[in-house]
């Protein structure tokens, strides 16, 4: 049982931190109520039950604490791979899922303002709601309760696509009450997994960025998302727990590469609810470059109320505050998932 510790890094890259003036009041340095279960981020010892790290890319800067005992076990296990062909960038569209099977991470927050911010830099963007939940949905106004026509039938009953896109800030293909027996549907169907692919097809060249929200589990639909899309975001709440789910979605995401879609990888890991004032929000995203290094965006979406006032007008952040700081970090994200795909093309 090797207990280890993180070291500092010697060198950090500057973040492009949006400062905290919209932060919650009398927020504190909570931990989660599960806390005494936890390993510390001292003594990640719980996790040595996960397999070996060796084929991580950026090898993990783990090294033992002085008085423990070698060898030292890694965070982290699964390699997270790059997409094999280079994302099509400007010149053809980029297809996203944003996953995470961990729920309230910030998938949706994520998918609705990172696409109100492509499209105020001019581009095409589609949205689709893939979570039976519907929240995405609700959050441009619209009621899941009373849609008629939403993504289930799209993947189910195969009607077009653009039947079921409404225009609202960007164009939005919505989810309905009964997305959640898709999954159950779809099982019956041939060729299950490329449903939402073969729809894509229709409409795929009007847009620059699909962007998928999906449901928090990899379940089929997730599946869909993955077989259809170029590249992956996780959002990943700044919590240790958080962390670990990462394996699991990156072994789906293996399964995917290997039988389905051979492009697809994870393009990059978003730092979300980030509170700069608790040590362990901080131990987190720190333990997640270590681990992942470049893939972490260098984005950190804070933690405020805004994100949660936007839904609730039918708005995006982008919209409900246009010149907060909660909107100016989706902008910095969008500019970073934009560069990422021109680095890799001029690579
Ligand atoms: P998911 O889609 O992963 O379940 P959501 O995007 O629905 O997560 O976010 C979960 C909840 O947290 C929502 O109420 C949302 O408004 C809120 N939220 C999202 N991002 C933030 C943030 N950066 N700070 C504070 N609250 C947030
Ligand atoms: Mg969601």
């Amino acid at each position: 049982m090797g207990f280890v510790r993180l070291l500092p890094r010697s060198s950090r890259t500057q973040h492009s931190v949006v400062e905290s003036d919209e932060l919650e009041v009398g927020m504190s340095e909570t931990e989660p109520e599960d806390a005494a279960a936890l390993p510390t981020f001292g003594e990640v010892s719980a996790l040595d039950e996960l397999p070996s790290l060796e084929e991580l890319p950026v090898a993990a800067q783990l090294e033992p604490a002085p008085s423990a005992p070698p060898p030292v076990t890694p965070v982290v296990s699964a390699p997270i791979v790059v997409p094999q062909a280079p994302s099509p960038g400007m010149t053809g569209t980029r297809i996203i899922a944003l996953a995470n099977q961990k729920g309230g991470v910030a998938k949706t927050t994520t998918t609705l303002n990172l696409g109100v911010a492509f499209k105020e830099m001019g581009y095409r963007v589609l949205l689709i709601d893939l979570d039976p939940q519907g929240n995405l949905t609700m959050s441009q106004g619209l009621n899941p309760d009373t849609i008629e026509t939403s993504m289930f039938d799209v993947l189910v009953r195969k009607i077009p696509i653009s039947d079921v896109i409404e225009r609202r800030e960007v164009d939005l293909a919505v989810a309905s009450i009964d997305l959640a027996g898709a999954e159950l549907a779809l099982a019956a169907l041939i060729g299950r997994e490329r449903s939402l692919e073969k729809a894509l097809v229709e409409v795929r060249d009007r847009y620059d960025f699909i962007l998928i929200d999906t449901p928090p589990s990899l379940g089929l639909l997730t599946i869909n998302a993955f077989v259809a899309a170029t590249g992956v975001i996780v959002p990943v709440q700044c919590e240790y727990l958080a962390l670990r789910g990462l394996v699991q979605l990156e072994n789906t995401l293996a399964m995917v590469r290997e039988n389905l879609n051979p492009r697809v990888g994870v393009e990059g890991i978003v730092p979300t609810m980030y509170d700069s004032r608790t040590l362990h929000a901080r131990e987190a995203v720190e333990i997640l470059e270590e681990n992942f290094g470049d893939l972490v965006f260098k984005t950190r979406i804070r933690k405020t109320v805004r994100y949660a006032e936007a839904p609730v007008k039918g708005s995006s952040v982008l919209g409900y505050d246009p010149t907060g700081t909660a909107a100016e970090a989706y902008r910095d994200l969008a500019k970073e998932v934009l560069h990422g795909a021109e680095a890799r093309e001029h690579a």
